[in-house]
């Protein structure tokens, strides 16, 4: 039996970013003055210091950045084969998630993921990120 993920802990600022994956859908934080995304959430724009901001349902897909085995300290609720990934989505903001279903040897820095959700033991869902088209080889 797979054992569920830790329960997300949102903050004031990321709550709508939760609220959002909970349905199944990826929301981004984009400045309303100056366009720009920012991620994570937070209250002003780093560019422009404008406080007013919206929320935007974000790509679906996106590109590997970076990708490690974590080690040390031991995860148990992760899994042995869990990977930490940062993923750059086509609205350049930079995701930290997991890559699943891919071994870290056949992982490729710039290849193409896409998104999906997994509960966790609070009921809460997370994203997870998979390369498209499955597993390669
Ligand atoms: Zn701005």
């Amino acid at each position: 039996m797979t054992s569920l993920r830790p329960a997300p802990s949102p903050s004031r600022d990321s709550a709508f970013f939760w609220e959002g994956l909970n349905r199944d859908v990826l929301l981004g934080q984009r400045c309303s003055n100056c366009q720009k995304f920012r991620h994570p959430p937070r209250p002003m724009c780093p560019r422009c210091q404008s406080l007013d901001w919206q929320t935007i349902e974000l790509s679906c897909r996106g590109t590997l950045h970076a990708v490690v085995r974590p080690v040390h300290p031991p995860l148990p609720t992760f899994g042995p084969d869990c990977l930490v990934a940062l993923i750059d989505l086509p609205e350049g903001i930079r995701l930290l998630s997991n890559l699943c279903e891919i071994d870290l040897y056949d992982a490729q820095i710039g290849m193409e993921v896409e998104v999906f959700f997994v509960e966790t033991e609070s009921g809460d869902k997370v994203h997870q990120f998979r390369p498209i088209g499955g597993a390669l080889g």
